[in-house]
């Protein structure tokens, strides 16, 4: 799925993203962040990433100061304390969709893939 349209708001601290098949998707810059795949974010081989352990983010954190379009299928956003490391591809995007309809799909999907 590629996107027709891609706004950051950095004032309102709000990304929406228009879909090719007419989709939506808005994201808050808080959830952005807690979305973010990097390896320090994430964690890598099995060890948990900084945000596994729940951490209170700063202002600095969750503040947008520029998104940027890596290739034709990323965009990776850089955050005020300096962060720009996660390139959150679109395919990941669409899938953390926070709209209604979509969040219900997700919550199917993973409830059928979700190991033990
Ligand atoms: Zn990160
Ligand atoms: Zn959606």
């Amino acid at each position: 799925m590629q996107p027709t349209a891609i706004n950051a708001d950095r004032l309102a601290g709000l990304v929406t993203i228009d879909w090719a098949d007419g989709h939506q998707s808005q994201y808050s810059a808080v959830s952005l962040r807690w979305l973010c795949p990097c390896a320090f974010c994430r964690g890598e081989a099995g060890t948990p990433g900084w945000l596994d352990s729940m951490p209170t983010l700063t202002p600095e954190q969750t503040q947008l100061v520029a998104v940027r379009l890596v290739g034709t299928y990323a965009i990776a956003p850089t955050w005020a304390d300096g962060h720009d490391t996660g390139f959150y591809t679109f395919e990941a995007m669409r899938r953390s969709c926070p709209c209604a309809s979509c969040a219900a799909e997700t919550a199917q999907s993973t409830a059928t893939t979700q190991p033990e």
